[in-house]
Order: structure tokens, then sequence, then C-alpha cells
């Protein structure tokens, strides 16, 4: 079967410098992907390129098997598409309810108001319900976002970009200023979520990857420098003598 997402031969510079290096990365359907490489290695460039953010110099991306006009697409329509991207920094309305934060992402509308603007079908309730067993959250439906726990603010938001069904979930770090309970939770969210897409997880914390027991891809001044499972990969020589500077 194709790949959801194939991206070829693709490079960015920014003036002169190439941040993306003719960097090529395929993944299917519902595959949970780790990519780690040290500082400055490109992860942040390379998901720019996949949710159109940045326009590559050249390459070819394939989505779902059709070429993806790599300069037409704005970063919206990649959206529509069924690309979602968590940054690091969880955003979730605070003054709301975890419920509300929830039907808002479940109607696709991110005003505040929505939520008083017009009541949620029973089908937006019954998925709201769905959404907040999956990220954990149910026992915290009636809560103020503004008053949960910086790990419960990152699963509200992963939950509010599931709620858009993306076909391929992108993740910056979910694990930063987790505590071990919450680095757990957020393992077992991403998993369930990737058995039905591709979610693709950077992170530099090892010890969260080796968690995550899936296929790493090690980038490297903006190409793939290794790519398998975790053992794999760090008994590579050439990605130990990346991390020890050599
Ligand atoms: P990572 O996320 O792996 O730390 P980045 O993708 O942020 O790496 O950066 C890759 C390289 O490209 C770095 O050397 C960075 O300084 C450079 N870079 C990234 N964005 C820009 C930009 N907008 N202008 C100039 N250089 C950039």
């Amino acid at each position: 079967m194709n790949p959801l997402l194939e991206v070829s031969g693709v490079s960015v510079s920014f003036d002169g410098f190439k941040a993306i290096n003719n960097l090529s990365f395929r993944i299917g359907r519902t595959e949970l992907r780790a990519i780690i490489g040290p500082n400055g290695a490109g992860k942040t460039t390379f998901m720019d390129v996949v949710t159109g953010k940045t326009t590559p110099d050249t390459g070819r991306i394939t989505w779902d098997g059709k070429r993806r006009s790599i300069f037409a697409r704005s970063e919206a329509r990649i959206a529509r598409e069924g690309i979602g991207r968590k940054f690091q920094k969880p955003t979730v309305f605070e003054e709301q309810s975890v419920q509300d934060n929830l039907i808002m992402a479940v109607k696709a509308d991110h005003r505040p108001l929505a939520v008083l603007l017009y009541r949620p079908t029973p089908e937006h309730m019954a998925r709201v319900a769905q959404l907040a067993d999956e990220i954990g959250l149910t026992d915290a439906l009636h809560r103020m976002a503004g008053e949960l726990s910086h790990g419960q603010k990152q699963w509200l938001e992963i939950g509010m970009l599931l709620a858009q069904e993306p076909r391929l979930l992108l993740v910056d770090e979910p694990a930063a200023g987790m505590t071990p309970e919450e680095r757990e939770q957020t393992t077992a969210i991403l998993v369930a979520a990737a058995q039905t897409r591709a979610v693709v997880v950077v992170e530099h914390d090892m010890e969260f990857v080796r968690r995550l027991n899936c296929k790493v891809t090690v980038l490297h001044e903006g190409s793939v420098l290794a790519e398998g499972s975790l053992d794999h990969v760090t008994a590579d020589q050439t990605v130990i003598d990346v991390y020890l500077g050599r």
C-alpha cells in the first residue's frame, strides 16, 4: 500500500544554509514514529515543510498517493486535508471547561463564544465523551482548563486535535515538563492514536522514546542519519558520534 506521506529529496535553505538537505522520509497510514536528533538537526523545519508553513526549494511530497504541490498549499489547507500539529506549549482556552474546549474542537469552531451561540448536538456530545475517554480526562470534563496540570493541558490539546480527525498528527516534545505518571499516560494516548492514523513525535527524551516502542528516525544536518528501532539507531556509530559531538 502507498505510504500516507512520502517526502523525497527535499531541501530547504535559509540564506544559503541548508536546514533540510535532500531529506527523504515515509510514513504509513497507521504508524507511530519518533524523530530525534540534536538541536539544529532540522526537525522543526521538517515539520514546517510537512504542514506547508515552509516551502522547500526542491523535492517531492506525496500525500495519500498524490503529488502535493509544494508551492501552493497553505497551512490551513493542509490542516483541512488531515494534518494536525501540536506545538510544545499547550494552547487551550483556559477560561473554558474541558468539555467546552472539546465541544469547540468537535464543532471546529474555535471562538470561545461558539459554545454559547448554538447548542451542541447529541452527536457532538457523544464525540466529546469519546475524546475525553481517549485522553483520560473524563473525570475532569467540568473543570476549567486553566486549572489542569501541565500534562492534562497537553492531553486536552491532543484531544482537540484528534477531534479534527487528522490522518497525520505531528507532536512536538509531548513529554517535556511531565511527571513520570503523566509520561506514561501520554505514551498510552499516542500509541492508541496511532492505531487509526499516523503519528509523528519529535522528542529529545530518550527514555520517553523507548516507551513509545516505535521506529525512530534520526535527523542530523537536515538529513536522515539512521532509521530503525531505538536499539538499532543508538548502536549506530555515526549516531553515537553525533550525540557525543564527535
Ligand atoms: P531543530 O528543530 O532540529 O532544532 P531547526 O529545524 O529548528 O532544527 O533548524 C535547523 C537549522 O536551520 C538550524 O541551524 C537553524 O538555525 C536553521 N534555521 C531554522 N529556521 C531558520 C530561519 N527561519 N532562518 C534561518 N535559519 C533557520
